[in-house]
């Protein structure tokens, strides 16, 4: 028979199972068990709809037998079955053509990331067998097929006599060594205590035939002479789950570590979660829902492949694995499922949509999260500011996005670094106002050490007024939608009006600036379109330059917006500061009137101004030499 030869990747995956020295290889049963449902769940389905299927929801099970003479574990189901086509692409090829992209310096460390992110389904099967056998018939199909390998050197595909709908896996147990003892598979004991572990809320029975033993009734003479009793061997067919799913439990017969199990079995996620939340809605629509925060956020989850949602499920049946409807983009971090019975079960994609019991179902669940999330932050603020730092952007976006329609919403969920060195919230901010702060302060730029640095924050921080440092992209345009919080304006730093009274100091800054108007006009002069203007700063105390804006575009602003596609560029109107106090004031009056050198001093305070704000330079070579010359 021709041997046909697994896909590269596959191969490379199956390797790594056969050599695994993953921990946990008891996994597999989870997983063809999990299939094994699945394959039920889409016959069942179709029995909705098709008489011919002729089955009714109680006919469906998934059978194990154990056979320790032979050393095999079968496990059968009575669901959708595959074709011979079926067999070679779904057995031949991994679905997740993206699971092998992880490369680490550390084997288990490489296993564990695989196996935790992706679940690798079938395959696990060679984790414990030396030899795998798949025989199914699938439903509509007249022939059956049977699909064998023995690892990496390949499969066979026949023709096979088996008549009923189905599938069954047959796994020759490799052989036991110091190490792994896999003949325990066979165990009824184990076999069970690990269906109550992984698979006890598949909806479908698993069924063994387990065997026991009891006494044998003893005559009356026998009893009396206190003979002992001979025991019979005889078989009871056992229901192993009790297949009501985790999320229809009642909470007080949970315990944290179900939920955090749950989550990691079923969301494929190698760290416990966050946060998990247990929602019973009695209410219309009534539904049950599990939602869980991730402590990281998933390696792909600032790409575009990212698809946030949650499991939709109809009283139990799964319809939908990625349900994005069920959250709105801001909380689109959060992973679970939601359950009702409101949901009519052979509804269409596109009908869910435009369904209303859907749309207050999704209220409800953003209104718990937003709940949740700010009792954390109420309650477990080391745990809160952990989640930030995963998905905080993602609020920020969020109140960035729809022109702010949200912001209400998500304003308090907000966490800023500020120049006190730690977390704020804007309560926090407001709240530790001095009576005479007017505005809300931040400043813009690449991180907290770079702000930190900026002349700008001099006089601010001087009047002992707090700032908060945005070092995201998004927060400028975040805080531009905000406007305000309790009735405090947010002020860039860099801004005109910082609001400070100090009237006395800004008349004689502004005294000098008439007086030497025609000096600062020469120097703005020279340095062309590269600045509006430049003015005496009325804000530093030991720096000599800084830029700062005019109008509705920072610099901060500029960066972002001409970093992202498109040709249309945008330019901040630049002012450079120069500040009046300090020594380079004096050295420029000394050469007021030499208009050659008045220019190269402006252009070389200018490209400093640059240096310092952290923005790019145009002629790093001239400013040297300039820099030289000057000297
Ligand atoms: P996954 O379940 O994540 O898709 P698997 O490697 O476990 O990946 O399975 C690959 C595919 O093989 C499944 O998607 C399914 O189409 C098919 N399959 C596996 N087991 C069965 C089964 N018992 N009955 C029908 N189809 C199955």
């Amino acid at each position: 028979m021709e041997q046909k030869q697994f896909k590269a990747e596959s191969k490379r995956l199956l390797d790594m199972m056969i050599h695994s020295i993953y921990t946990h290889k008891e996994i597999f049963l989870r997983e063809l068990i999990s299939n094994a449902s699945d394959a039920i769940d889409k016959l069942y389905f179709k029995s909705l709809t098709d008489d011919k299927v002729g089955l009714s929801k109680d006919d469906f099970a998934i059978w194990i037998y154990a056979d320790k003479d032979a050393r095999t574990l079968k496990i059968t189901d009575n669901g959708i079955g595959m074709t011979a086509e079926e067999l070679e692409n779904n057995l031949g090829t991994i679905a997740n053509s993206g699971s092998l992209k992880f490369k680490t310096e550390n084997k288990l460390d490489e296993e564990n990331q695989i196996i935790g992110q992706f679940g690798v389904g079938f395959y696990s099967a060679f984790m414990v067998a030396k030899k795998v056998t798949v025989i199914s018939k699938a439903y509509g199909s007249d022939t059956a097929y049977r699909w064998e390998s023995e690892g990496v050197d390949g499969y066979t595909i026949s023709e096979d006599d088996k008549t009923s709908v189905g599938t069954e896996i047959i796994l020759e147990l490799l052989d036991d060594t110091d190490d792994e003892q896999y003949g325990e598979f066979l165990d009824t004991y184990r076999i069970k205590g690990l269906i109550s572990k992984y698979s006890d809320y598949i909806r479908f029975p698993i069924k063994m035939e387990v065997s026991h033993s009891r006494p044998i009734e003893q005559s009356e003479e026998d009893k009396e002479a206190g003979k002992a009793p001979e025991y019979e061997d005889y078989i009871e067919i056992e229901t192993l789950n009790s297949m009501v799913p985790l999320w229809k439990k009642s909470k007080s017969e949970l315990k944290e570590e179900d939920y955090k199990h749950f989550y990691t079995e079923k969301f494929y996620d190698y760290n416990e979660p966050l946060k998990y939340s247990h929602v019973v809605n009695e209410g219309m629509p009534s539904y049950n829902a599990l939602l869980y925060i991730p402590s990281k956020a998933p390696y792909d989850f600032y790409s575009k492949e990212f698809e946030k949602g949650l499991q939709l499920y109809s009283n139990g049946v799964l319809i939908m694995d990625k349900c994005g409807d069920l959250l709105p983009d801001y909380f689109g971090f959060v992973k679970g499922l939601v359950d009702s019975e409101d949901l009519s079960l052979n509804i269409s994609r596109e009908m869910l949509q435009h369904d209303r019991q859907l749309k207050v179902i999704a209220k409800s669940i953003e209104k718990t999260i937003g709940n949740e999330l700010k009792k954390m932050l109420k309650n477990e603020r080391d745990k809160y500011e952990s989640f930030w730092k995963e998905f905080g952007i993602q609020l920020k976006f969020g109140v960035y996005s729809g022109y702010g329609i949200n912001k209400d919403k998500l304003q308090d969920l907000l966490l800023f670094t500020s120049s006190q060195g730690k977390l704020v919230t804007l309560d926090e901010y407001v709240t530790a106002m001095p009576e005479d702060q007017k505005y809300i302060y931040y400043a813009t730029g690449e991180s907290a050490a770079r702000i930190e640095q900026l002349p700008q924050t001099e006089l601010i921080k001087d009047k002992g007024y707090e700032i908060l440092y945005l070092t995201d992209n998004v927060d400028e345009f975040a805080v531009k939608m905000l406007m305000n919080y309790k009735e405090k304006e947010f002020r860039n730093v860099s801004s005109d009006d910082l609001g400070i009274e100090n009237t006395e100091k800004q008349e004689e800054v502004k005294a000098k600036e008439e007086e030497n108007a025609d000096m600062l006009k020469a120097m703005a002069d020279s340095l062309g379109d590269k600045v509006s203007k430049v003015v005496l700063s009325k804000r530093l105390k030991s720096h000599p330059v800084c830029i700062t804006s005019e109008g509705e575009i920072t610099l901060e602003m500029e960066k972002v917006l001409n970093s992202m596609p498109g040709d249309q560029k945008v330019k901040a109107q630049r002012v450079l500061e120069i500040n009046p106090d300090h020594d380079i004031f004096a050295k420029l009056k000394s050469i007021e009137n030499d208009s050659e050198k008045l220019g190269k001093y402006a252009s070389m305070l200018y490209t400093q101004a640059l240096l310092i704000e952290g923005m790019p330079i145009d002629n790093p070579v001239e400013f040297s030499n300039l820099v030289c010359e000057l000297m």
